[in-house]
């Protein structure tokens, strides 16, 4: 491992507003942000291509022969490629997030991205997102935030977000597949989402995207 180089771990729960506030800090500090649901989520997508049923752990595990996920940086943005092919807009669809959600709890899955992570973060000052990155992939990082909100407030985020980009949905549905993600990500028995013991808690309801962003920069800033 490379010492000079600087890790950022921020965690939490979906819709919290990590992806959002931690590409805006990295951008501010001059860091490269790894968003690394990404990587689920195209493990994901190939199983809902290849039609496995998600939750089918053998079949999940199996899928995985035969398929690289990459991510590659252009202009300091995220692409996430399956099988060389970027799938960065296909990820984002919700059947791609419960699907997701599925895989993640496979740990030949997690065994499976782990690396790739692991060695983006080596070679780079980066602002990691994830569910386990302070606690797991990460446990040195020198800077480790824990961020989280409401869940009406997080579904009210993703909602709007969702309705923006043009997808048809439900706020009810998008509370209710909030919830059911955070309770299997929590209740996972490999690398559940949980706070490191030693991250710095925020949460952010009530806070606009802009306090937001400047709250994680003054800890990250704090603490390096
Ligand atoms: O962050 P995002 O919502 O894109 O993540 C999609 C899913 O991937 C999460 O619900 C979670 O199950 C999984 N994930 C994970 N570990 C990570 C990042 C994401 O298990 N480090």
């Amino acid at each position: 491992m490379n010492n000079s180089v600087i890790n950022v771990a921020i965690d939490g729960p979906a819709g919290a507003g990590k992806s959002t506030v931690s590409r805006a800090a990295a951008k501010s500090i001059g860091f490269i942000y790894v968003d690394t649901g990404a990587l689920y989520r195209a493990v994901g997508v190939n199983a809902l291509r290849m039609g496995i049923d998600t939750k089918d752990k053998a079949a999940v595990a199996e899928s995985l022969k035969d398929i690289s996920v990459d991510l590659v940086f252009e202009n300091g943005e995220q692409k996430v490629l399956l099988n060389g092919e970027n799938v960065s807009v296909e990820i984002r669809t919700p059947p791609a997030s419960m699907a997701a959600s599925d895989v993640s709890a496979v740990p030949e899955v997690r065994a499976f991205l782990f690396d790739l992570q692991r060695d983006i973060a080596a070679r780079n000052n980066c602002v990691m997102d994830g569910r386990d990155i302070g606690t797991v992939v990460l446990p040195d990082a020198k800077v480790k935030i824990f961020l989280t909100a409401s869940p009406e407030e997080r579904a009210m985020r993703r909602y709007k977000e969702l309705i923006e980009k043009g997808t048809q949905v439900e706020y009810k549905d998008v509370l209710e597949e909030l919830i059911q993600r955070d309770y299997n990500d929590s209740h996972r028995e490999i690398a559940p989402l949980k706070p490191a013991q030693d991250s710095v808690m925020l949460d952010t309801t009530g806070m606009s995207l802009e306090e937001s962003v400047n709250e994680i920069i003054r800890i990250i800033k704090e603490k390096m």
